[in-house]
């Protein structure tokens, strides 16, 4: 491909960084996770989307591979289970060989003031949110250290920076992520393994759609840009994260949130 060549040629050229690489993403069954997985298919990936139940993930693969035929396969898998994320990573190297890239999306909510909070409740966040990265990145980080442009993106909040009310459980698990983050970061640093972490602030998924209005508005004051957040929004920063532009950023927490937290 030269200067001269057609807009659609280049175009192409430029969408295909992903060509030859392979990415975990998990909880990519729905909302921010899917459209991480297709962004990525979009740009040439090999996409392995692990969800909690087999529906979800399945469809999400169906939808990806009926825009880019190939391109995904679905693992149902709960990353809270520390035996059975061992044993995906070795289904994803015989199904598609090497990882470069590993997602950790998969969280959960279980909101309630911590007066009231049961200990499942306390336990179930936790061991989605934190020990379920702890799990991937055992399981995967041999195959990363080898990998070309290795990387690790987890998926915080900004309720892991600021807290919030009726969140302790998941502010924990956030804010623990973000810890974790900085020291895989630092333990993988001369492997040339990046770990970063995204800080989605309210985005509209499945898991805020049940938000009454009120809270809604409440939030939306907080807001300086004055929209929620799309997944796109979000895709769009692991993408830049994921790919060899990215190369020099390690141990980060970059907010995605309409400046919420500024
Ligand atoms: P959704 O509830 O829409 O989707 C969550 C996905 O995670 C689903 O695919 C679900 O699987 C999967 N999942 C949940 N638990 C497990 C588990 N134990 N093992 C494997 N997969 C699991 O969430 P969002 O897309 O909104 O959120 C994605 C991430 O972004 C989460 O980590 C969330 O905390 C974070 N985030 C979201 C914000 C928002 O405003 N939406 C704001 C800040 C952060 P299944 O489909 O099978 O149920």
């Amino acid at each position: 491909m030269t200067i001269d060549s057609p807009p659609a040629a280049r175009h192409n050229a430029t969408m295909q960084r992903f060509a030859n690489k392979t990415v975990v993403v998990t909880g990519g069954g729905r909302g921010i996770g899917q459209e991480i997985a297709r962004a990525l298919a979009a740009e040439g990936a090999k996409v392995a989307v692990v969800s909690r139940s087999a529906a979800s993930c399945g469809k999400a693969a169906e939808e990806i591979n009926a825009e880019y035929p190939g391109s995904a396969t679905a693992y149902a898998v709960d990353v809270a289970d520390h035996a059975a994320v061992q044993d995906l990573a070795k289904r994803i190297g015989e199904d598609l060989g090497t990882v470069n890239i590993l997602v950790n999306n998969a969280g959960v909510t279980r909101d309630g003031l911590l007066m009231r909070m049961k200990e499942e409740d306390w336990d179930t966040v936790l061991d989605t949110n934190l020990k379920g990265a702890f799990n991937t990145v055992k399981a995967f980080m041999r195959v990363l250290m080898k990998a070309e442009d290795p990387r690790i993106i987890n998926i915080a909040s900004v309720i892991g920076l600021i807290g919030n009310a009726g969140q302790t459980n998941y502010s924990a698990s956030k804010a623990g992520l973000i810890g974790f983050t900085k020291a895989v970061a630092r333990e993988l640093a001369g492997r040339a393994v990046t770990c970063n972490a995204v800080a989605p602030g309210f985005i509209t998924t499945d898991m805020t759609a049940d938000l009454p209005q009120a809270v809604r508005e409440a939030v939306l004051q907080k807001i300086p840009l004055s929209d929620f957040g799309n997944t796109a929004d979000i895709a769009a920063l692991v993408v830049f994260l994921a790919s060899p532009a990215a190369r020099y950023i390690t141990g980060q927490v970059i907010a995605v949130d309409g400046g919420m937290t500024m």
